[in-house]
């Protein structure tokens, strides 16, 4: 995996936008190999400092400060991670509430492979982030629920963290605070489906991994039946520096609304793959041509996937889309988990929205009928199309299928089926007309009779 990351401070350019200077936050020194040793972190990265701020000050003030930056949820949805942490109950003087706070390390989304580079790389930063967190929701207790495959970077994870203990970071009254605090890694299974937060608890306390039903919120009952607050790797590796540079400055990077850095990963057909950390806002452009060099085939892009696979997707035409969360929203797409995925004009598209309905059909936990039975509906209609044995009625069952999934399931995987395959449909219907009368694919024939001249 190419990782590439610029370090502090330096200017970027940004050719034909104007130049911007921002540090790296996330990916600081990531090409160093010790750098995920707390030496490192300590020495060069002004590790545990934010800490030591954070546990100088009041937890609300701390919650406030990450308000102040405008930081939203790194995992997807985008949703304000200080608001979030508010919905945590309050300790009064007669009741003191056990509550957790939980690091989805689920990193399952296809197209998306950043969070593992925090955790190969800077693994103290996630640490640092979860312990101001859990002292700004006065918690005792933190897990770190990590994708089954991930093992070397748990065996990695649990190193630093007994690291973090044996500098005082964890464990009893921390820097002499009188607070205590501590980490666990769990390993999930390998299901996509335990990347949903409710589910990820289940699989945490050694239940099914299915979504459960809300209300009521993590925030009311969550791991163990306690006040939960789940937040994304980024989300928490992204509070440090909050932190240290205050969230007023944090808040400063990036586009309105949409503040700080973001990792982003590009793969697919381009010359130079590999994980680009951007302030939210930067056109989609600049990381597919600029830094990612274009088609590694010199052929024109004809779909882009901007946000993991459960984004709808994006065409030529949209790369002057900025990448943050409105902007994509505004486009019908979502900027999701960042994880950006370039495809060139020799893509049969009906193989796309074949190969994702498979996919959402396999991880679909079968808890509700749209989703149950949409994603397989989905995948049945594509094969026949795909396979040369599709109708021409086949094209409309399929685009009232995905309206009768998305928004009627319990967990967005629904909706995260349905959206991509809906928007390859609109987008691209000629293809599958052309599969339908011919049982050929015209992207195919194309890209050959191109390359025969
Ligand atoms: Fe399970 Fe799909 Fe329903 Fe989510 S939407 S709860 S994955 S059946």
């Amino acid at each position: 995996m190419r990782i590439r990351t610029k370090r502090d401070p330096q200017s970027y350019t940004f050719p034909g936008y104007g130049t911007e200077a921002f540090p790296s936050l996330l990916l600081r020194g990531a090409g160093d190999l010790d750098n995920w040793k707390i030496q490192a972190y300590e020495g060069r990265h002004e590790g545990y400092q934010a800490l030591r701020k954070a546990l100088a000050s009041a937890p609300a003030e701390v919650t406030e400060e990450v308000k102040r930056s405008g930081l939203r949820g790194r995992g997807g949805a985008g949703f304000p991670t200080g608001l979030k942490w508010t919905f945590m109950p309050k300790d009064t003087e007669e009741k003191k509430v056990t509550r957790y706070v939980v690091c989805n390390a689920d990193e399952g989304e296809p197209g998306t492979f950043k969070d593992r580079a925090i955790l190969e790389y800077n693994p103290h930063q996630l640490i640092e982030g979860m312990i101001i967190a859990g002292w700004a929701m006065q918690c005792r207790m933190g897990f770190i629920y990590v994708r089954g495959e991930f093992k070397w970077l748990v065996d990695k994870l649990d190193a630093a963290i007994q690291e973090a203990r044996e500098q005082g970071y964890l464990g009893k009254n921390i820097l002499g605070s009188g607070w205590d605090f501590d980490l666990l890694t769990y390993r999930g299974a390998g299901a996509y489906i335990c990347g949903e937060e409710t589910a990820l608890l289940n699989s945490l306390e050694g239940r099914r991994g299915e979504p459960r039903v809300k209300p009521p919120f993590p925030a009311q009952v969550g791991a163990y039946g306690q006040p939960t607050t789940v937040n994304n790797v980024e989300t928490f590796a992204c509070v440090p520096p909050i932190l240290r540079m205050g969230g007023a400055a944090f808040a400063g990077i990036g586009s309105p609304n949409n503040s700080g850095t973001r990792i982003f990963g590009i793969s697919g057909h381009v010359k130079r793959p590999g994980l680009y950390e951007l302030p939210m806002g930067t056109p989609l452009r600049f990381l597919v041509e600029e830094l990612a060099g274009g088609t590694s085939s010199g052929r024109p892009i004809k779909a882009i996937c901007p946000g993991g696979s459960s984004a709808p997707f994006l065409t030529a035409e949209d790369l002057d889309t900025p990448m943050d969360f409105d902007a994509m929203k505004a486009k019908g797409t979502m900027a999701g988990s960042g994880g950006v995925v370039v495809m060139d004009d020799s893509v049969c598209m009906v193989q796309v929205a074949l190969r994702l309905a498979h996919f959402y059909a396999h991880e679909s936990c079968g808890q509700c009928t749209p989703c149950r039975e949409g994603c397989n509906w989905m995948e049945m209609i594509l094969h026949r199309i795909e396979h040369g044995q599709g109708r021409m009625e086949d094209l409309d069952l399929l685009a009232s299928l995905t309206p009768r999934i998305n928004l009627r399931t319990l967990c967005p995987l629904g909706d995260a089926a349905a959206g991509p395959i809906e928007s390859i449909l609109k987008k691209w219907r000629p293809e599958f007309e052309h599969h339908v009368k011919t049982g050929h694919c015209l992207a195919q024939e194309s890209h050959l009779l191109v390359g025969a001249h």
